[in-house]
């Protein structure tokens, strides 16, 4: 457990839950994909193992309580986390076209995709290894994707 990850866990319950009640809240969703995108340019995965709230509670809370399986191996295949990507991108996309413009609808997209995301982990988490979720996660992959280009430079 890092000391960064301690501050920024509280960040997770105050997005599912704060989000609850005021939806602009899922704008520092939007404010944390913008910094660990530049963040992976020059450090690859660095905010998933420091900075990420959902990544703090599952190594801080989680672990605690895994089950500690395996991962399904499903989820190592490039193409089936090339498939969660996607999808999650599509979904987003569409959700926030149905928004209309709408800046709080906008806001509750976020919110809604990080509880939902983080439910995944966490039934994830608690019946396989902690950090399950973060192999297929979308956000974390498309870390690892930037920081492997970065690499080849
Ligand atoms: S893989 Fe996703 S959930 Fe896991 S630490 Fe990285 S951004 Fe957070």
């Amino acid at each position: 457990m890092k000391k960064t990850q301690l501050i920024m866990i509280w960040f997770l319950p105050l997005i599912l839950i704060g989000g609850l009640f005021s939806p602009l809240l899922g704008y520092l969703v939007v404010g944390m994909m913008a910094i660990f995108l530049m963040l992976a340019v020059f450090k690859g995965r660095f905010w998933c193992w420091h900075l990420c709230p959902r990544g703090a509670f599952l190594d801080i809370v989680v672990s605690k309580i895994s089950l500690n399986k395996p991962v399904p191996r499903l989820f190592t295949k490039e193409w089936f986390r090339w498939l969660i990507f996607v999808l999650f991108l599509l979904v987003i996309s569409l959700r926030i076209i149905n928004a209309g413009g709408n800046f709080f609808a906008i806001g509750a997209v976020f919110v809604s995709a990080c509880i939902i995301t983080t439910v995944i982990a966490l039934a994830l988490g608690v019946t396989t290894k902690h950090r399950s979720w973060c192999v297929i996660c979308p956000m974390g992959n498309l870390q690892e994707k930037i920081g492997r280009i970065r690499l080849k430079k």
